[in-house]
């Protein structure tokens, strides 16, 4: 073989190991490297195409005390609630830390609604479209309940399901840590933000919410 045919050779595999880099960190970009369980809602009527990088993370509670009083935070209950109401988002903490998976990270999931942020106009009702969401299966105080139970009811609640489990901040710091360092997004609260910090009518994570158990002091 002649030297130039050795040339074009050796060009050649080497694009093809740059590209094939380029594909694998990609791929691995948007995925949790953490221990984290499917339990993927169907792509296609739950969350749309990402056309733009996560720039925050949203953290949200949820559970299915209306529907559940006796066992809100049983797991097949909220993603049932998840369904019915035609909402998504991409990861759930059970109180165990389990992190379960619903909509993978490099399709917009539907979890922020109606909001503003950062004065900036772009983020207006469409921070979906920029924020990787998490939500944590939880019963917040009974301030942050207050939309959906009566103080007696807040009250007859067993304490055990009120609140965040240390499982629960575990997972959602490692979690957090890695969202944060694969998409370059600054691990603070200006970008690492509450549905209620958007969404002013929203009551999640809620007062009883350490963020000093997530984040850098
Ligand atoms: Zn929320």
């Amino acid at each position: 073989m002649n030297r130039k045919l050795w040339l074009a050779l050796i060009l050649a595999l080497t694009l093809v190991v740059i590209v094939g880099l380029i594909v694998v960190s990609t791929q691995r970009k948007t995925v949790y490297s953490g221990a984290v369980e499917d339990f993927l809602l169907p792509v296609e009527e739950y969350s749309w195409e990402r056309e733009f990088a996560p720039e925050y993370v949203m953290i949200h509670f949820t559970s299915a005390v209306v529907e559940h009083r006796d066992d809100p935070l049983n797991m097949d209950y909220i993603r049932q609630i998840f369904v019915d109401y035609d909402i998504s988002v991409h990861y759930i903490i059970d109180r165990e830390g389990t992190v379960r998976c619903y909509v993978p990270e490099d399709r917009v999931a539907w979890h922020a609604g109606k909001g503003e942020w950062a004065n900036d106009e772009k983020y207006t009702n469409k921070m979906n479209h920029y924020a990787i969401g998490i939500e944590i299966a939880a019963i917040g105080s009974q301030k942050d309940m207050g939309i959906y139970l009566t103080e007696e009811e807040y009250a007859a609640l067993d304490d055990r399901f009120k609140g965040f489990s240390d499982a629960q901040y575990d997972a959602l710091k490692l979690l957090v840590e890695d969202i944060c360092a694969r998409y370059d997004i600054p691990a603070d609260r200006d970008h690492v933000i509450g549905h209620q910090d958007y969404s002013p009518s929203k009551n999640d994570p809620g007062e009883l919410f350490d963020w000093s158990r997530i984040l850098p002091h």
